[in-house]
């Protein structure tokens, strides 16, 4: 349902939840981040209003400037811990947010079930993350062309790998998202209102680009891996 995603020199854990309260009106059942760390990902979810893991988020910080987070909106799977996002697979290497729905995940989820993956949710999301580690090319630009391929649907997603920490890809299929443009930091949400407190400087992802967010710049892609040019403008409005 909202997306938030940063990558910069702050702590990426305040960045998302403030980000994430921007986008609450559209209302949501659980809340989750992904920070990258000096121990791999971390993970933290919860049920529940943000402020639920804002308070466990207080409690125990993710300390890491680089990070995903997401309030859901259940389509497949109840609401609970779970099932919110972000999802990962077995081996915890990739992080992954998503709104929409993969129409084509039960088929998907039967092969990747039958090749030997364990899943550890009910969503249509978690076959993203299956799909990243069993088409892993050790490139995490190469292995999001590769996964595109078998999914049908409408969705943004925004993917953290922890062994590619340097960087967050995110892909637009008929599910908002927008990139925010900053000095040594980027931003990107699935709304404008979520990047306001740090950037007015914002391009909206048109069908089917995706984005390549480093600390530095932010690249953008068709499809099929080609670069195409963005189209950044000012937001003079306040939200
Ligand atoms: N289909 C996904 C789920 O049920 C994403 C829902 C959303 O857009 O928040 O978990």
């Amino acid at each position: 349902c909202g997306i938030m995603g940063y990558i910069g020199g702050r702590q990426a854990q305040d960045v998302l939840l403030n980000g994430l309260s921007k986008l609450e009106y559209r209302g949501y059942d659980s809340a989750g981040v992904a920070i990258a760390t000096k121990t791999g990902l971390h993970v933290e979810k919860a049920v529940g209003r943000l402020q639920v893991l804002a308070d466990r988020l207080t409690t125990s910080p993710i300390v890491g400037n680089v990070g995903i987070g997401h309030t859901r909106w259940a389509t497949h799977g109840r609401p609970s811990d779970e099932n919110a996002h972000p999802h990962t697979a077995c081996g915890n290497e990739f992080a992954v947010v998503h709104n929409g729905i993969i129409e084509n995940y039960l088929h998907l989820k039967e092969q990747l079930l039958a090749s030997g993956h364990r899943f550890s949710s009910e969503t249509d999301t978690e076959v993203v993350a299956h799909l990243l580690e069993a088409y892993d090319t050790g490139d995490l630009f190469s292995t999001v062309l590769r996964m595109i391929k078998e999914i049908r649907g409408a969705y943004s997603l925004v993917i953290v790998s922890e062994k590619e920490p340097g960087q967050i890809i995110a892909i637009r299929k008929h599910s908002p998202l927008v990139v925010g443009f900053g000095k040594g930091e980027q931003f990107l949400a699935s709304d404008i209102p979520a990047l306001l407190d740090y950037t007015r400087e914002v391009h909206i992802l048109e069908e089917e680009e995706i984005v390549v967010l480093t600390s530095e710049a932010i690249q953008c892609f068709d499809f099929m891996g080609q670069p195409k040019k963005m189209k950044p403008f000012t937001v003079t409005w306040d939200a």
